[in-house]
């Protein structure tokens, strides 16, 4: 990803996403974020405070479909979910993570996006599978068309889980080749390669699948990370819109 420095503010941008002038998108930091991250995000995106949008995450694979224009979307902001899609312009889809797997989705045909949480719950239920399904459904949109980047997150260098989670990657995700590994006994979850493969198996072209390859609990300098910093409360807001 690109690191793009603005008034003390680091963030990040896939160069893929970032080439695109109809959307805007962004991974914050831990670095500049601390205070006023709302007037900074509207500030980044053009657009009023009440036009970004957050949910109650839960880490499930519960995902919203904002389809009309409203003052304000303190509803939605009350609801449980995990994923955001649109069509809509101007509205900023967030979601919040610290270590937990972001993914961005914008299907270039038909100018919709998605923006959805995943740690390893929404990884095991399938999050990107089913972003893809909605946008399918509601979109009528063709998974060729369809770019994906799965930003930031917690890596299978630092990812240890116990024998519970790893038995149940491995009876669900048989077809998925390396997604666990052992090291001296002990098991560690690569949730970037099962978001990836679960993306292609819903027919994302792997061409079309960015990977920022960046792990928060290594890079704890810029990112905020749960595990590493045992139950830290800062979050990295992940962020797209349609700017027309
Ligand atoms: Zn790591």
């Amino acid at each position: 990803m690109i690191e793009i420095r603005e008034e003390n503010r680091i963030y990040y941008q896939f160069k893929a996403f970032k080439e695109i002038d109809y959307i805007n998108h962004l991974f914050t930091s831990r670095i500049g974020w601390e205070h006023s991250d709302q007037a900074a995000l509207s500030n980044i995106f053009k657009t009023s405070r009440k036009k970004i949008i957050a949910l109650k995450q839960v880490h499930g694979t519960n995902i919203l479909h904002i389809d009309r224009e409203e003052d304000d979307y303190d509803e939605i902001r009350r609801t449980e979910a995990d994923g955001l899609i649109t069509n809509l312009p101007k509205i900023v889809l967030t979601t919040y993570h610290a270590d937990c797997v972001p993914l961005f989705f914008l299907d270039r045909l038909n100018k919709a996006i998605g923006m959805a949480h995943a740690g390893w719950r929404g990884t095991f239920e399938n999050m990107a599978g089913k972003m893809v399904e909605n946008m399918k459904a509601i979109y009528n949109s063709d998974a060729r068309d369809i770019l994906v980047g799965i930003g930031p997150a917690i890596g299978k260098c630092c990812y240890e889980v116990g024998r519970d989670v790893k038995d149940n990657f491995f009876e669900r995700y048989v077809e998925f080749p390396d997604i666990i590994e052992n090291r001296n006994g002990s098991f560690y979850l690569d949730l970037w390669k099962v978001n990836l493969l679960q993306l292609k198996k819903a027919g994302i072209p792997e061409e079309n699948i960015i990977l920022s390859n960046t792990c928060t609990s290594c890079k704890v300098d810029k990112f905020y990370s749960y595990r590493r910093e045992k139950g830290s409360t800062g979050r990295m807001i992940a962020a797209i819109s349609l700017t027309e």
